[in-house]
């Protein structure tokens, strides 16, 4: 079965090296799941016609006005994105965004129609404390539990860029208390240190559909290795 496969580049690269990363990929890639990549917003519309789907790695809770630094939806969608990461734990950090705008978030890019990757996951100290399902019920309660074509990303905080994973076992128990939420089937990607040597492992494994990588994603030849269609 084909899984979504999101690569994350967070803030990193130039035009030469998604250029690079572009003819890489597609030189290595063979039979793959389904790929979409999180490019810097400036970088989505110099290669929205690469033949790999586009995201944007966050959107404005506004639809247009003062908000200087922003970008919103209707743009990501000019540019030629069809998905955008949401919540991600670092904007909530950094941004200091909250459920409520990450709930508004989702409604501009549903308006333009473009999909939404929500992203949830506890830190060490509430899955030290056996408060994770709680937390992820949290994160979530702001969305419509009917809402359709939702993609739900799990991503542990302890396990981004850490090189920690969790076992199947805590996968599995995450992803279950994510989708009892929910009236319809989603989505629900993994993402916290994939790397090619555990992608294959995580998708057989665990009641995943999907993965959103980060660091590993950078290395074109390692990441054409995780969306291998096995
Ligand atoms: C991420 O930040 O979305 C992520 C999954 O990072 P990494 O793969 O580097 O842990």
């Amino acid at each position: 079965m084909s899984n979504l496969i999101v690569a994350n580049f967070k803030m990193h690269g130039s035009h030469a090296f998604i250029e690079d990363w572009f003819t890489n990929f597609n030189q290595n890639k063979t039979n793959s799941h389904d790929v979409v990549v999180a490019l810097p917003a400036t970088y989505i519309a110099a290669f929205r016609d690469y033949g790999i789907m586009l995201s944007g790695q966050n959107v404005s809770a506004y639809e247009s006005g003062a908000f200087t630094s922003q970008i919103s939806a209707e743009m990501l969608k000019d540019s030629g994105a069809d998905y955008c990461i949401i919540g991600h734990s670092e904007a909530r950090e950094q941004l200091n965004e909250s459920n409520e705008s990450i709930r508004e978030k989702f409604d501009q890019l549903k308006r333009m129609q473009i999909n939404p990757i929500v992203c949830v996951g506890e830190s060490l100290q509430v899955k030290e404390t056996e408060k994770t399902k709680d937390h992820l019920r949290n994160q979530l309660s702001v969305l419509d539990s009917e809402t359709e074509d939702l993609i739900v990303a799990y991503e542990p905080i302890w396990a981004i860029g850490t090189g920690l994973v969790p076992t199947e076992k805590e996968i599995d128990e995450a992803i279950g208390s994510i989708r009892e939420i929910f009236k319809k089937p989603i989505k629900v990607l993994y993402g916290g240190s994939v790397k090619a040597s555990n992608a294959q492992i995580l998708l057989d494994n665990t009641d995943i559909n999907g993965l959103l990588v980060g660091g590993a994603s950078l290395n074109a030849q390692e990441f054409a290795k995780i969306a291998q269609l096995c």
